[in-house]
C-alpha cells in the first residue's frame, strides 16, 4: 500500500461516528446477560431464599456469605423453615458467572443486568441483603452508587437451565424453570404445579424405567409456591 493510499483510508472515516454517547445512552444488552444480584421475594411480600448456603457453597469466588435461621413461628421471613438471616456478595471478587443462580432451588437469587457500578470505599462493594433484596414491588433497590438509565431494571432475569435429574438426559427439559424472569409476578413454574408425576426416564443402555428425582417438586416445589397462591417467584 503507497503512502498515499493509506492516507485515503483515514480520510474516507472522516465524518463517520463510531462511538457512543455513554453512559447517557446505552446499548441493549444481551438476553443473558449477568450483571449484579437481587434476592427475590413472592408476591405476598415473603422472602424466597431459605437460607440452604448451596449459593455460597457453589460459589467459586467464595463472595457469598450466607447464615440461615429459623423462621419465628408467628412472623415467619419465607415459607421454608428457615430464611436468609444474613446475606452478603462481595463484588470486589464476584465474576458472575451465575453459578450460585443455578445453585438456588426457590429462584431466590438471580441477576439484574446492572454491571454500571462504581465504590469509593470497600463496604459499599459488600452488598448486605437490606441492599439486594427488591423492594414491594419486585424491583431492585438502587444503590447510589449505580447507574440504572430507565427501566433497565425491568430485565432483572436469570437464566435457569432445565435440568436433568440424577444426570440423566431423558429429564431434559421436563422441569419447568423459569426462562427470562422478568420483574413482577411471572407465570407459575411448571415443575412445581404439574398436575401427576413425570413419566419415569427410560434408560437406553437397559430399557428399564428409573425414577430418579424425576418427581414434579423437584427440590424446590415444597418450599412454598404451591402454597403461595399462584406459585409465581
Ligand atoms: S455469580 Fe458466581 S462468583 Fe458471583 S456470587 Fe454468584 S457464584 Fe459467586
Ligand atoms: S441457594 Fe437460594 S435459597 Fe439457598 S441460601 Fe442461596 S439464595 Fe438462599
Amino acid at each position: 500500500m503507497g503512502r498515499f493510499s493509506g492516507f485515503g483510508i483515514t480520510i474516507r472515516q472522516v465524518g463517520k461516528v463510531v462511538t457512543g454517547n455513554y453512559p447517557e445512552e446505552k446499548r441493549p444488552k444481551p438476553a443473558r446477560f449477568h450483571g449484579r444480584h437481587v434476592l427475590n421475594r413472592y408476591e405476598d411480600g415473603m422472602e424466597k431464599c431459605i437460607g440452604c448456603e448451596l449459593c455460597a457453597g457453589v460459589c467459586p469466588a467464595r463472595c457469598i456469605y450466607v447464615r440461615g435461621a429459623d423462621n419465628p413461628t408467628d412472623a415467619p421471613v419465607s415459607p421454608g423453615e428457615r430464611y436468609g438471616f444474613v446475606y452478603e456478595i462481595n463484588y470486589l471478587r464476584c465474576i458472575h458467572c451465575d453459578l450460585c443462580v443455578e445453585a438456588c432451588p426457590t429462584e431466590a437469587i438471580t441477576e439484574t443486568k446492572l454491571f454500571e457500578f462504581s465504590f469509593t470505599n470497600r463496604s459499599d462493594a459488600i452488598y448486605t441483603k437490606s441492599e439486594l433484596l427488591v423492594d414491594d414491588t419486585g424491583r431492585a433497590r438502587r444503590q447510589p452508587w449505580e447507574l440504572w438509565l430507565g427501566g433497565e431494571d425491568d430485565d432483572t432475569s436469570a437464566w435457569m437451565r432445565a435440568t436433568a435429574p440424577s444426570g440423566q438426559v431423558a429429564f431434559e427439559g421436563r422441569v419447568g424453570w423459569s426462562g427470562e424472569l422478568g420483574f413482577g409476578v411471572r407465570a407459575p413454574e411448571q415443575g412445581q404445579t404439574a398436575p401427576g408425576p413425570l413419566e419415569p426416564a427410560v434408560d437406553p443402555a437397559d430399557g428399564a424405567a428409573h425414577h430418579g428425582h424425576g418427581d414434579h417438586g423437584h427440590g424446590s416445589g415444597g418450599h412454598g409456591s404451591g402454597g403461595h397462591g399462584s406459585g409465581g417467584h
